[in-house]
Formats: structure tokens, C-alpha cells, sequence
């Protein structure tokens, strides 16, 4: 892609951000802008770089370290957004920043054990499966106090909130409601878990990021509307 158009395209997701917190009387500076960079080449994720894109987020491990090796210059904030299997977490520990899909202990518990100890704590977010449906990733809202408690005990790492990936809805009410219990999930566990910096809910993606601004997203995760839309379709 070039230069010139993804960071057009980024201004117009700024300036969607800044008119959604408007809408809803929030502070335009508590929404961190994710560019989700699956799939574009590392020269993509450099043009967005060179328009003050800092935070990335990754699908594919093997895909991400190719990028993060041919960007080692840049000072990128990574994250790994994608299912993540258990005999590749040691990558994630040593290589990122923050991880948005843990749903199983047993992955945060190897996350914890393989943070390198020279790295601050890798921010978590647990992924709720919203919907509760077919979806394959994300656990239950049912489950989620549990694996939080548990999480938050890990030494290194940082239970910082929630992400979903909510199905597409018709309308802008019928979307509204799985942010919303997203959103509601959230209140819950920082009244449980009080000591933890439970701050963030990563929801939101090109097509309904206005919703989820309202609904409180605090990290809208943004490919599409960045760098235009991926050949492969792979979600
Ligand atoms: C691909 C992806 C996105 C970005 O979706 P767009 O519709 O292209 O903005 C966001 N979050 C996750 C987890 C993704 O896999």
C-alpha cells in the first residue's frame, strides 16, 4: 500500500476516534488506536509508523516475528491479538508487549513462567466469548471471575481487562449489547479483584468501532480501515 494512503487512512480513524468520545463526552486519550497489521507486509506497518502509529497488533506468530525482526529499529509497542497454543507462548513472553486472547490458565500460567525477568509484567487481557455461541475463541462470561482471580495471582503478569469479538449485528441497539456486557463484566471484576489495574476493554474493529467507543472501549483494534482490506480472509 502506499505511503501516503495509509496514513490518509489513519487520520480518518483519528478523527472517527476524537468524533465518537465526543458523541459520548469522553476524553479522546483514554481510546489507544490498535492498528491491526495481520497479513500487510512490515513496509505497510513502517508508512503507518511515520504517521505516529506506535501499537500494532499481530494474528500470527511466525507472521509477527518476520515484522518484528525487519522493524527492530522502530519503537513499537506489540500486541498479540490472535488464539494463541500453548507450546508457543514462550515467543509472546519474550517478544511482546500485550496479549489480548487468553482464555486458559494453563497458557497465562506458562506466559508468567517464561517472562523474561528483565521484561516488566506482560499486559493480559482475557477473551470473553461475548456471545456465547459458536464462536470458537474466548471463554464464557460464566468463567471469567474464576480465570481472573487465577491470572492475577501470576507474578508476571498484568491483568489490565477484557477483549471480545463480537459477532456483526444488524443494528447499532443489537450491537450495542454485547459491548455493553462486556463493558458490565469489567465493573464486576474490579470490584472483585480491587487491587488489580483492571483499566482496559479492547473491543471494537473497523466496522463497529463508534459502538464500542460508546460502550467504553478503552483499545479499538483497527486493521480494514487502516490498511484496506486483507486479500486473505482469515479471521
Ligand atoms: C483482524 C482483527 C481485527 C481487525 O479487524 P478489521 O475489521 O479489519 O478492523 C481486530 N481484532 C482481531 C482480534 C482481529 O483478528
Amino acid at each position: 500500500m502506499r505511503k501516503a494512503e495509509v496514513a490518509e487512512n489513519l487520520n480518518r480513524v483519528r478523527e472517527r476516534v476524537v468524533t465518537s468520545c465526543a458523541a459520548c463526552g469522553r476524553d479522546p486519550g483514554g481510546v489507544t488506536l490498535l492498528a491491526v497489521s495481520k497479513t500487510r507486509p512490515a513496509g505497510d506497518l513502517r508508512a503507518a509508523y511515520a504517521a505516529g502509529q506506535r501499537y500494532f497488533g499481530e494474528n500470527y506468530l511466525q507472521e509477527a516475528l518476520a515484522k518484528q525482526a525487519e522493524l527492530e529499529d522502530l519503537d513499537i509497542c506489540w500486541h498479540f491479538i490472535g488464539p494463541l497454543q500453548s507450546n508457543k507462548t514462550r515467543a509472546v513472553a519474550e517478544q511482546f508487549h500485550w496479549l489480548h486472547s487468553v482464555e486458559r490458565l494453563k497458557i497465562a500460567q506458562r506466559l508468567s513462567a517464561q517472562r523474561p525477568a528483565d521484561m516488566p509484567p506482560l499486559n493480559i487481557c482475557l477473551q470473553v466469548n461475548i456471545d456465547d455461541e459458536e464462536s470458537k475463541s474466548g471463554l464464557a462470561p460464566a468463567g471469567i471471575p474464576e480465570l481472573a482471580a487465577a491470572v492475577a495471582g501470576l507474578p508476571n503478569l498484568k491483568l489490565r481487562g477484557l477483549m471480545a469479538i463480537p459477532a456483526p449485528r444488524d443494528t447499532v441497539e443489537e450491537q450495542r449489547r454485547p459491548f455493553a456486557q462486556l463493558a458490565n463484566l469489567l465493573q464486576r471484576l474490579r470490584a472483585q479483584l480491587p487491587d488489580q489495574p483492571l483499566d482496559t476493554l479492547s473491543m471494537g474493529m473497523s466496522g463497529d468501532m463508534e459502538v464500542a467507543i460508546e460502550c467504553g472501549a478503552t483499545i479499538v483494534r483497527i486493521g480494514t480501515d487502516i490498511f484496506g482490506r486483507r486479500e486473505t480472509k482469515i479471521d
